[in-house]
């Protein structure tokens, strides 16, 4: 398979503290990988580097054959990189239609094909964002990072903090997307979610990568030591 994103070795600071100690990490064309690990552990901070949100000091990243250490980070996103963030960021005062127009680029991804995947963004296209549910701002931030027609699509916990329902409901449209064949990095804590959507694991543990391999090889003692409360 080919590497769409190759992290090596990467290690990363938030001023003088070292947050990244040496993480690696592929995500092959139309694979799903889950990044995995205990809270602190280095996910969403992975992800930053990635995004070019946080440059990181030492190793490399590749992306599509290109070195993202010499790119600006507008230019990543350019590249196909579409970050659902944490915490869901719209843009409050505009509406559904307004957000996802926003963020639209030339490609497969338009309205339609949102509204398809999230019927009930169609039914609240001119409503502000600030009034949608937690679920339905969600599917938003997962439309927009859509709508920028992206190679790899980044998932940083997004069903956290949603009720059952939503939650099974945006795990469908994860799922979808992967049989569409979109490269997908999903962070969450929902195990049993994850390995229905993923393809292997990533586990990372005080900012180094502990373990990785395919779905079926993560044995109960691995999710005791890397996962377990
Ligand atoms: P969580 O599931 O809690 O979001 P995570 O695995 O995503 O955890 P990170 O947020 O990447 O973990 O944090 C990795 C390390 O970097 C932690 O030790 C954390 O305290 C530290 N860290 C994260 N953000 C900052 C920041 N803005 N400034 C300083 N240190 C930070």
């Amino acid at each position: 398979m080919t590497a769409l994103l190759e992290l090596s070795g990467v290690t990363a600071f938030y001023g003088a503290s070292q947050a990244l100690f040496g993480v690696d990490l592929t995500v092959g064309e139309g694979e799903a990988v889950a990044l995995m690990g205990r809270n602190g552990m280095g996910k969403t901070t992975t992800i930053k580097t990635i995004c070019r949100m946080m440059a990181h000091r030492d190793g490399d990243i590749r992306f599509a054959g290109n070195d993202l250490a010499k790119l600006p980070s507008h230019k990543a996103a350019r590249l196909g990189i579409g970050l659902v963030p944490e915490g869901r960021r719209c843009f409050a005062r505009l509406t559904v239609m307004e957000n996802l127009m926003a963020a639209a680029t030339v490609g497969e991804w338009d309205f339609a094909r949102v509204a398809d995947l999230f019927p009930r963004l169609a039914e609240r296209r001119d409503q502000k964002a600030m009034t949608l549910s937690g679920g339905e701002q969600q599917m938003l931030a997962i439309g927009r990072a859509l709508m920028t027609n992206p190679r790899l699509l980044i998932l940083d916990e997004a069903t956290e903090g949603l009720a059952p329902v939503v939650r099974q409901e945006i795990w469908v449209a994860i799922n979808v997307l992967k049989q569409s064949g979109l490269s997908i990095l999903v962070v969450d804590k929902s195990l049993k979610e994850l390995s229905g959507v993923a393809d292997r694991y990533v586990i990372v543990e005080k900012g180094v990568t502990a373990w990785s391999g395919a779905v079926n090889d993560l044995t109960d003692d691995l999710t005791n030591r890397y996962l377990g409360v």
